[in-house]
């Protein structure tokens, strides 16, 4: 089932999300499900919760072409090192902008079947992890804006 995704201004988006407790619950894996497929509908590299309008620390995004999925995150490596990249985001159409973020990253988090999982990301990828990631804390790209841009060159972006 596709999902509406909220568009900023929405309040929603500027929440906090909370701790997934039963990953394979039917609830959660509906909307895991749910995620996924709206994700693909929308051609976007990645969707948090919070832009669905749900609660759950939940987000997706597309690796190189295989959606991966990260329930109850936490970012525990942030590298020194920093790139910059062009960002949009389904939440935010037709608005693309420079955001500098790490160049790296390490994630721990459980998958769509509860594993836990410690994986390293860099460049585009973990560019993806740290605005869905920012996501489901209330933090929009366009927070971190150095500078706004026509959207032609995008190396970091949901769409
Ligand atoms: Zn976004």
């Amino acid at each position: 089932m596709l999902l509406p995704i909220l568009k900023q201004p929405h309040p929603f988006l500027r929440g906090q999300s909370q701790r997934v407790d039963s990953i394979l619950s039917d609830e959660t894996q509906t909307l895991i499900n749910n995620m996924q497929e709206t994700m693909v509908a929308a051609e976007g590299i990645g969707l948090a919760g919070r832009q669905v309008g749900r609660d759950e620390n939940i987000f997706l995004i597309n690796n190189h072409g295989r959606i991966m999925v990260f329930v109850n995150p936490r970012i525990i490596y942030r590298s020194r090192q920093r790139q910059v990249g062009e960002e949009g985001c389904l939440s935010i159409p037709g608005v693309y902008g420079l955001v500098e973020r790490s160049k790296a990253v390490i994630v721990k988090y459980h998958d769509e079947l509860g594993q836990l999982r410690l994986r390293r990301f860099k460049d585009l990828p973990a560019v993806v992890v740290q605005h869905e990631y920012d996501h489901n804390r209330g933090v929009l790209f366009i927070d971190k804006v150095l500078e706004y841009t026509a959207g032609e060159d995008l190396i970091a972006e949901e769409k």
